[in-house]
Parts: structure tokens; C-alpha cells; sequence
């Protein structure tokens, strides 16, 4: 890392290709090195391509012969864009993920200065539906115009983020004119827009004892002397978890400090972020998918110069530089949108807690269901819990009830006491919501003649019968095709729908209350951008006072009238092959549970289940969460899981079935030769689900009681694997810490 004296010619660059290392070029004459230190993008030769890296650092030499060494292309940036801290957190984060580190850096760029342009920020012309533009029916008003009316449609959908002129572009061959006219009826208003918030802060409610204490354990640790320290604030839905992340943010905003808040993908509504804007005294950058790549890189470079003092975002935003660190707050702790799933598989909420603990600086995870991670770091006392024991202001707790559904009389969704329970809540003036996780109307078309089911023909799957569409689709692979009509075996044209999906119990409940209106929330509904804003907007309202939905309903939202909440199926989780079945199951039900009766209005919470017996249903629906985790953790030690142990696990793929199965049997071979004590080998196995999108898929599993000997192992395992001339025939990755065991 000699910067002066004999100035080092040789740099060492962060390359996005798949290979575990860093890249070794030498500088163009004429220039030196002062002008290429590490965090600099710069453009290099990579065989017969050029690609943006990022420079590492410039080693005193290089394995490579000089003669070997080509020069780099050019330099893009004047001063560095990742600083030494978070260029050595992207490359622990690497290191940690076993992860390319140049992919790693990568992901971690917004896409602009991945392409290598320019590290500057712009204002950007933005579209908005003015309230009277919001009013309108295009349909009717613009039944002339319907360039016009398209747009106002468009519009309309995307809300508050409005749209900018590269989404017209690609839609619409003819936009300019029709907008101005839309502009000159006073129906839509542009802004220059920075994705920067000025935060009003609003006096929220006064704090009640709990809440006070957590925001002082919190304010206390940002102020320490060693600084930092993990909490883990442990409150059902509507504890006042926000609040207290409010306040705490509001201290180190006050005190000159940047706050990271990460939520998970479906918690990053409009409506938090207007809770955000207006209780903070304090600029408010999020980072949410309706961003154009120019806000998001704006967004990015202002957080990285600490012109921002609030950054609100998904998983990804864990990557966001930050001038000033003061706190990250990790909500939801427990979901599992904070795991990246492809690519970088990285896990937010553990990135946040070793970047505030190298930052020094306080990181609090909040959960009402909290992970069982994070509930052994309580127990070994990494963390430190702060909880809130009940409701914040007039709420009260919903009342948990169990229908036994075996033997019931079905109308082939609700037994007939939970279509009693609806009635009465509606009769009441409530509104109801019923969760199922499953869209579409049937997870399988069956023959009645002859047994027969439709399957996906790529993947080990039934197809999910969509009949609103008339479609058969896929939901693991995509693929889609007409509703057939008769058997595929025997002819026969009575096809049965087998089990239920959200579109089924809607169209059940409209049979049953045809005056009714009656929402339907999942990824069906919503596909078009802005439209889930749209609907959460009309159920809140109360117009509708039937709501049906996936987990898309299930966090994040308040539904001031619903006072009853029904759960269609609890029994999915009790089945589940993969050990946290149990877990998500009951983070799912009191997260649904949580929507019931958040205003003046008792709820309750009706749940249908074969299994009423099941002894860790009871135990959660007796005892609450805490218990109920308890006994889950006793079964983890019990059988040696996460978190009493640590896991990787090595997947393969390929289009035959037994080239991932072999590869995996050679890649367990080799392990067995590096193996270090107490490193176990499970496997390899086929996937749960082991043909799918034409792929067949298999596994191994590596399993160890301290996390230090399978790093070792996979340190020198890997770099084996990368080089083996048979690890060509699949497709495989490394997933540290897997969250979903397929
Ligand atoms: P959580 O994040 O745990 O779900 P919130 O912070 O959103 O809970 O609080 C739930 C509701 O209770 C919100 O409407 C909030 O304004 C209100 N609330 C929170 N704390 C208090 C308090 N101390 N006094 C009165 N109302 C409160
Ligand atoms: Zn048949
Ligand atoms: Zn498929």
C-alpha cells in the first residue's frame, strides 16, 4: 500500500466476473499513482472486453510477470467513491459470503456508476396527478382523447412517485403533446425533483414507559464511550416499535449522525415513509423501487456525502455509504425479503450489525416475532432486548381463536363457523380480512375420471389454475397456457379445481355477499407499479369491507375498521420439510394477527387448521410468541440447527439429473480431504422441488458447530471447485447461512 517513494505501477482491481479475486493491472505511462488510490472506478481490459472495476489497493508486485500485466484503460472517478471503511466492509462482506469480490463491489453500486458513468447527481423531471387529475375517471372525462387518458391512467397508478420521461418513452410513441394538455387542464403538475425529503418534525405521541427506556438504552450506547452496541427491541404489532425508531433517529440526527433504516420489501410504503417525513426533523432520502436509476445514484451520492441524514430502504440500501454513521435500524428483523436469494447472497440484517459494530456505532433489530438468531444473540448475550409489552394507546390485544376444520362441512375455503364469524363483523360495521399465501384460484386442476393433473412441463409442479384469466401457470417457473378443457389422459371434460387460492375464496365470499365489495390483494392484483398503493388506499378507506390477500396484506399496514382477521390455512407451515417451517408459520400468523383491531376496536383472530392439536400451534396460540419460540429453540438444540450450529450449503444445477448429483459427490470428495474437525457433510441430495425451469437441482449440505472451521474449509474448498475442469458441466453457488433449504 505504498503510496509514495518508489510509486507502485501495479494495481489491483475489483473485476465483476465470477472468479474469488482481484485483478492485477499495470498504470498507463504517464500517469501515477496518487491518481488511482483504492475506491476509484476505472475502466480495464478483461480478455476481449473492457469493464468498470474498482481499485483495491496497489500491491508493492504482482504474482504476474510484468511483461504480463496490461495496462488499465482509464481512470473514472477524480476522488474515491467507496471510502477505505466501506471498501473494507464490501470486501469482508465478500470474504464472509465466499462471493466474487468484484461482484460483491458491484452490487453494491447503484446501476449508473456500474456502467461507469458519471458520479454526479441531477434533478430530474418528475409527472404527479394533481388532486384534481386523481378525481377524474379518464375512462369518462377523456373518452376523446385516449392518448390523454392513458396517461392520466398511468399516472393515477403511480401516486405520489410519479413518473418520469423515460417511463413514457418506452410506452408511448406519442407523449409530449398529450401531457401538456393534461398539464394545462390543471390534472397533472411536474416537479424537479431530488430524491431528498425535508422532514417536518411533527410532536408525535409522548412515549410510554417502555418505549422511553428502549429510546434511552439506545441514545445511551450512541453516546458511550466505546459507542455502538446491539438491541434487540422485541414488541407485538403496534407495541410502538416505530416510535421508538423515530425518536432515536431524531437523537442522532440531532447529535450530526446519518441513520440507516432497512425494512423488508413490502414494509416500504408511502405511508411509512409520509410517517417518516413528518415526524423527523431531518432530510429523508428512500431508496424504493419506484427510483429512477438518476434519483437512485442521486440518492446514493447523497448519503455518501452526508446530504441526507435519513436513508429508508430495502436490503440493498445496507450497501449505501454513509459520511456520518450513527445508527442503523434493522425493521422486521426477521423476514425473509432481508436475504438476497440469487447472485450476492447476503443477508441485510447481518451485514447491518457488522457494519454499525465496525462503525461503533448502536444497531437495533425490531421485530414483533424476532428471529431465532436473533433471539440466541439475547441468550448469549450479544444483544441486549428492550421490550414493549403491550399495545400502544387505546388498542387492545385481538382474541385468538382455533376452528378445528377436520370433518367440517366445507364450501371448499370456509367452514361454516368461520362464514359465522364474518357475518357477524360485517353485521357489526367491521371490516374483515381473510390471509391465504396463495394466489390464483387452485394449486391443481384434476381430472375427475382418472386422476390426471395438469403439470408444469418443466418443473417437479402442478399448475396453479388462474380462472379469472382462463390461464394455467406455473408459479416456480413462469410458464403459462390456456385452461384446458378436458383430461390430458383420458378425454374426459370434468376437471376438477383441487384446494384453494386467494382467487377461489373471493370468488366464495362474493357468492355469499354479493352487495359487498370485495378486495383481493396479491401479486395478481397488483402487478401493475402503483397499483398496491392503490388498493391499500381503497381498503383503508373502508369502501370495501371484504379484504382477501396474500402476505402483501400482511405487513406494515393499518386497517383501522378490519376487527376480524381469518386464516384460511395455518397448516402449510406444520408440514413444511424445511426446519423453519414452524417459525415462518408463526411469524406469518401474528404478523397477520397484528391487522386486527389497531384502533378503539377489539379484534379477532379466527384460524383453520387440521392439526388443532399440534403442540406448537397450541403453545403459540396459549402461551403468545416468546413461549412458543422457547420450545422451538429447545428443538433446534435438540437436533443441532441454526442457531446451534452454522450452515452452508452448496447447490448445483444442470439439465440432466445426474450431472449435479455427480459433481456434488466429486465437490464432497474433495471436502473430505480439507475437512477440519467438527465440519459435518449432509447430502448430496436431490432439492426438495429437484426439476425446475427445466433444471434439475441438487444439494450438499456443510454443517459445523463454530462458524471459524467452515469458513477455513470453504476458503480452500471453493478456489478447488473454481478451478476444476468437471465443475463446467453445472451450474453451481455457495449460500452462507441459507434461510431456505431448497
Ligand atoms: P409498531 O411499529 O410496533 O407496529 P407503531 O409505532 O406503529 O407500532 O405504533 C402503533 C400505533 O400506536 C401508531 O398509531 C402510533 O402512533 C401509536 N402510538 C405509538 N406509541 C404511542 C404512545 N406512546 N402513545 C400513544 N400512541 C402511540
Ligand atoms: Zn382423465
Ligand atoms: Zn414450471
Amino acid at each position: 500500500m505504498s503510496q509514495n517513494g518508489n510509486s507502485p505501477t501495479v494495481i489491483r482491481v475489483a473485476v465483476p466476473v465470477p472468479l474469488r479475486r482481484g485483478f492485477d493491472y499495470r498504470l498507463p505511462a504517464g500517469m501515477d499513482a496518487a491518481q488511482c488510490p483504492p475506491g476509484v472506478r476505472v475502466r480495464v481490459p478483461f480478455g476481449p472486453r473492457k469493464l468498470v472495476g474498482v481499485v483495491l489497493e496497489s500491491p508493492a508486485r504482482s504474482e504476474l510477470p510484468p511483461g504480463r500485466l496490461r495496462p488499465l484503460v482509464e481512470v473514472l472517478d477524480d476522488a474515491p467513491l467507496l471510502d477505505a471503511e466501506m471498501l473494507a466492509f464490501l470486501q469482508w462482506a465478500a470474504g464472509y459470503y465466499h462471493h466474487p469480490v468484484g461482484e460483491a463491489i458491484q452490487h453494491a453500486l447503484p446501476a449508473l456508476l456500474r456502467k461507469g458513468g458519471a458520479a454526479e447527481g441531477r434533478a430530474e423531471t418528475r409527472w404527479y396527478v394533481t388532486p384534481a387529475g386523481a378525481a377524474v375517471d379518464p375512462a369518462v372525462a377523456l373518452s376523446r382523447a385516449p392518448r390523454q387518458a392513458a396517461l392520466l391512467t398511468e399516472l393515477q397508478a403511480a401516486g405520489e412517485a410519479g413518473l418520469d420521461s423515460a417511463h413514457f418513452a418506452q410506452g408511448h410513441a406519442t407523449w409530449r403533446t398529450p401531457l401538456a394538455r393534461l398539464e394545462d387542464a390543471g390534472l397533472l403538475a411536474r416537479r424537479q425533483r431530488l430524491p431528498v425529503q425535508h422532514g417536518q418534525g411533527d410532536a408525535g405521541p409522548t412515549l410510554h414507559a417502555e418505549q422511553r427506556a428502549a429510546v434511552d438504552a439506545v441514545v445511551a450506547a450512541m453516546a458511550g464511550e466505546r459507542g455502538g452496541g446491539q438491541f434487540l427491541l422485541d414488541g407485538i404489532t403496534g407495541s410502538g416499535k416505530t416510535e421508538v425508531y423515530l425518536h432515536a433517529i431524531q437523537q442522532a440526527v440531532d447529535a450530526g449522525r446519518q441513520a440507516l433504516v432497512l425494512v423488508p420489501e413490502i414494509g416500504l410504503t408511502p405511508q411509512l415513509l409520509r410517517r417518516f417525513g413528518h415526524r423527523l426533523a431531518a432530510r429523508i432520502t428512500a431508496l424504493h423501487s419506484g427510483l429512477s436509476d438518476t434519483e437512485r445514484l442521486s440518492a446514493w451520492l447523497a448519503a455518501a456525502r452526508g446530504e441526507v441524514d435519513v436513508i429508508i430502504g430495502t436490503r440493498s440500501a445496507v450497501f449505501t455509504p454513509l459520511a456520518r454513521p450513527g445508527l442503523f435500524i434493522v425493521d422486521e428483523e426477521h423476514d425473509p425479503s432481508l436475504k438476497q436469494q440469487d447472485g450476492f447472497r447476503y443477508h441485510a440484517r447481518d451485514l447491518a450489525l457488522v457494519r454499525a459494530h465496525r462503525a461503533g456505532v448502536p444497531v437495533v433489530l425490531g421485530s414483533a416475532t424476532p428471529s431465532l438468531e436473533s433471539l440466541h444473540q439475547v441468550t448469549t448475550g450479544r444483544a441486549t432486548r428492550l421490550v414493549l409489552s403491550r399495545r400502544a394507546g387505546e388498542a387492545g390485544l385481538p382474541r385468538f381463536r382455533v376452528l378445528d376444520v377436520r370433518r367440517q362441512p366445507f364450501d371448499g375455503a370456509l367452514s361454516p363457523l368461520m362464514h359465522e364469524a364474518v357475518a357477524a363483523h360485517l353485521a357489526a360495521g367491521n371490516q374483515v380480512l381473510l390471509f391465504l399465501n396463495r394466489r390464483g384460484f387452485a394449486p391443481a386442476l384434476m381430472c375427475h375420471d382418472c386422476g390426471w393433473i395438469a403439470h408444469c412441463q418443466r418443473c417437479d409442479s402442478h399448475l396453479t389454475l388462474h380462472r379469472g384469466e382462463g390461464r394455467l401457470r406455473c408459479h416456480h417457473c413462469g410458464a403459462e397456457r390456456p385452461l384446458v378443457e378436458q383430461c390430458g389422459e383420458c378425454d374426459n371434460t370434468e376437471l376438477l379445481s383441487v384446494g384453494l387460492g386467494t382467487e377461489r375464496i373471493e370468488a366464495q365470499l362474493q357468492a355469499h355477499y354479493p352487495d359487498h365489495e370485495i378486495l383481493r390483494v396479491d401479486r395478481d392484483t397488483t402487478r401493475r407499479k402503483g397499483s398496491l398503493d392503490a388498493i391499500l388506499e381503497r381498503a383503508r378507506g373502508g369502501g370495501a369491507r371484504i379484504l382477501v390477500g396474500t402476505q402483501m396484506l400482511a405487513k406494515g399496514h393499518h386497517f383501522p375498521d378490519v376487527t376480524l382477521v381469518g386464516i384460511v390455512d395455518a397448516d402449510q407451515g406444520l408440514y413444511s420439510a424445511d426446519f423453519r417451517g414452524p417459525e415462518r408459520m408463526a411469524q406469518t400468523i401474528l404478523q397477520v394477527a397484528g391487522r386486527a383491531g389497531r384502533a378503539e376496536k377489539p379484534g379477532e383472530v379466527v384460524i383453520q387448521t387440521h392439526q388443532p392439536d399440534n403442540p406448537l400451534l397450541m403453545t403459540l396460540m396459549r402461551d403468545g410468541y416468546a413461549p412458543f419460540a422457547e420450545a422451538l429453540m429447545a428443538e433446534r438444540r435438540e437436533a443441532g440447527w441454526p442457531p446451534f450450529s452454522h450452515l452452508a450449503l452448496l447447490r448445483a444445477e444442470a439439465p440432466g439429473r445426474e450431472a449435479p448429483l455427480t459433481f456434488l459427490q466429486r465437490a464432497r470428495q474433495l471436502a473430505e480431504g480439507l475437512r477440519p474437525a467438527g465440519v459435518d457433510l449432509l447430502g448430496p441430495l436431490p432439492a426438495p422441488m429437484e426439476r425446475r425451469a427445466g433444471r434439475y437441482r441438487a444439494q450438499l449440505l456443510v454443517q459445523a458447530r463454530e462458524r471459524r472451521p467452515l469458513h477455513a474449509l470453504l476458503a480452500r474448498w471453493l478456489p478447488q471447485l473454481e478451478a476444476a475442469p468437471w465443475a463446467r458441466e453445472v451450474r453451481w453457488s455457495i449460500d452462507i447461512d441459507p434461510q431456505d433449504m431448497f
